[in-house]
C-alpha cells in the first residue's frame, strides 16, 4: 500500500532540505560539535520550553545522563513501568541501582500512580533499598499522569525523570513535554516522532545545574579540552550531522505532529466501539508515536494487513519482568496483570506526519473486517 512506510514518505517531502543541510557540514566539516548541535538545541528549547536542552549520542544515554547528573547509584530504588522499551530499566541498572517495575493503568496504558504509590511505600517499609527517582515513560506518546506522579515524588523525595522517547510535542496540563518531569530524556532514533538518520538523544531541563552537569559528563567528565576531569562519564555527543538532519526534520514537525493527530481521530472514528484503543486523557494531547489496538484477533489483524502490503508492530509483546535479564528481581507472572493482558492483545497499526488520508481509511476496513471475520469464527466454533 502506497505511503505507509514512515521514512520512505517522508523523504519524497523533505529529500531537499536534508541534503542542503547535510551538504553545509560537508563543506564546514566540523563533524563533532559542530554549530548545527547548538542550533538544534536551541530551536529545540524553544520549541519545548525548556531553558536547557543538552544533545548526546542516544535516547539510552540520555536516561542514563540523567540518573547520573542527579546521583543515582547502588542501594537505590528507582520505579518505573513494567511496559515498556528496555532503556530506563538498562540505564538504572547500569549504574547499580535497582529497577522496581510498576503495573500501567488500563486505559492510558502509562504508570498507575496508585500502584507506584504503593511501590513506594513497600519498598521503603520491607527493602534496605533507598527510593531515589521516578522514570515514567510517555506510552506511545501519552504523557503519563504527572499531576498525580508529583504527588507521590514530593511526598518521598524522588527525582521525576521522564522518558519522553515518544512523546516529543506532545502536551499535559497546557505544559509541553520537555518541562514535565524534572529531567526529560529525548531519543532521535529513526523511527521516533522526531527522528534522525542514525542514533541521537537529548537531556532536556529547567535546572541550570543538572544542565551543566549532563553537558560535562557526556564530554568525559569536563568542561572541555584542556579542563580537568571532575565526573566519570561518557562519550555521547549528537553527531553534526545528525543534528543537521533534525534541523532539516524541524521545520516540518508541527505539521507533521498536527497530522498524526488528525489521522488518529480518522482512525478513532472508524474503528472505536469496536475495539479497544489507547486513551488520551481529557488534559493532555498525545504526540501519537504509535496507534494502538487492542483486540483478541491481533494474529488475524496483522496477518490481514501484512497481506495488504502493510506494516504492523507489536509493542511490546514482553514484560520488562520477564526479561532474562532481569529474573534475579523475582516477579511472578500474576505481578502486573493489567499489562500482561495488554501485551497479549496489543497492535500498532501505521501512523506518521504524511500517511494519506486513503490509507487510514483502508488499514481501518481492513482492520474491521479481520475484527468480524474473527470474531464470527470464534462465536461459532
Ligand atoms: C526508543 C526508546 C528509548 C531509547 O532510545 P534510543 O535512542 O534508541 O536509545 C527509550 N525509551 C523508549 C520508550 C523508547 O521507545
Amino acid at each position: 500500500m502506497r505511503g505507509v512506510h514512515p521514512i520512505d514518505t517522508q523523504w519524497q517531502v523533505i529529500e531537499g532540505v536534508v541534503r542542503a543541510r547535510i551538504n553545509r557540514v560537508l563543506k564546514h566539516r566540523q563533524f563533532i560539535m559542530g554549530p548545527e548541535v547548538e542550533e538544534f538545541e536551541q530551536r529545540l528549547a524553544k520549541l519545548t520550553g525548556a531553558a536547557h536542552v543538552v544533545s548526546c549520542g542516544s535516547g539510552t544515554d540520555a536516561l542514563l545522563l540523567s540518573l547520573m547528573a542527579v546521583g543515582v547509584g547502588p542501594g537505590q530504588a528507582v520505579f518505573t513501568t513494567v511496559f515498556s522499551f528496555i532503556a530506563a530499566a538498562e540505564a538504572i541498572k547500569l549504574l547499580g541501582a535497582t529497577p522496581v517495575f510498576v503495573d500501567i493503568d488500563p486505559d492510558t496504558f502509562v504508570l498507575d500512580p496508585e500502584k507506584l504509590d504503593e511501590a513506594v511505600r513497600t519498598t521503603s517499609q520491607h527493602t534496605s533499598l533507598v527510593p531515589r527517582a521516578i522514570v515514567p515513560v510517555d506510552l506511545f506518546g501519552v504523557p503519563a499522569d504527572y499531576e498525580a506522579l508529583n504527588v507521590v515524588a514530593r511526598e518521598h523525595d524522588l527525582t521525576v525523570v521522564s522518558d519522553a522517547a515518544h512523546s516529543l510535542g506532545a502536551e499535559y496540563a497546557g505544559q509541553t513535554v520537555g518541562t514535565l518531569g524534572d529531567i526529560t530524556a529525548v531519543s532521535f532514533f529513526p523511527s521516533k516522532p522526531l527522528g534522525a538518520y542514525g542514533d541521537g538523544g537529548a537531556v532536556l531541563t529547567n535546572s541550570d545545574s543538572v544542565a551543566e552537569t549532563v553537558r560535562q559528563m557526556r564530554i568525559h567528565g569536563r568542561k572541555g579540552r584542556g579542563f580537568p576531569h571532575v565526573y566519570i562519564g561518557l562519550n555521547s555527543r549528537l553527531d553534526t550531522i545528525q543534528a543537521a538532519v533534525l534541523l532539516a526534520k524541524l521545520d516540518y514537525f508541527k505539521q507533521e505532529l498536527e497530522h498524526r493527530r488528525q489521522c488518529a481521530a480518522d482512525y478513532q472514528r472508524a474503528l472505536g466501539g469496536m475495539v479497544q484503543l489507547q486513551e488520551e486523557p481529557l488534559n493532555t494531547r498525545s504526540a501519537w508515536a504509535y496507534y494502538s489496538v487492542v483486540t483478541d484477533a491481533r494474529d488475524a489483524v496483522q496477518a490481514d494487513l501484512a497481506a495488504r502490503g502493510v506494516p504492523t508492530a507489536v509493542y511490546y509483546p514482553q514484560l520488562l519482568c520477564e526479561e532474562p535479564v532481569f529474573a534475579n528481581l523475582s516477579y511472578g507472572v500474576d505481578d502486573f496483570p493489567v499489562a500482561r493482558r495488554l501485551s497479549k492483545r496489543i497492535v500498532h497499526l501505521p501512523l506518521h506526519g504524511h500517511l494519506p488520508k486513503s490509507a487510514v481509511d483502508a488499514i481501518s476496513r481492513s482492520v474491521t473486517q479481520s475484527i468480524h471475520e474473527h470474531t464470527v469464527v470464534s462465536t461459532s466454533a
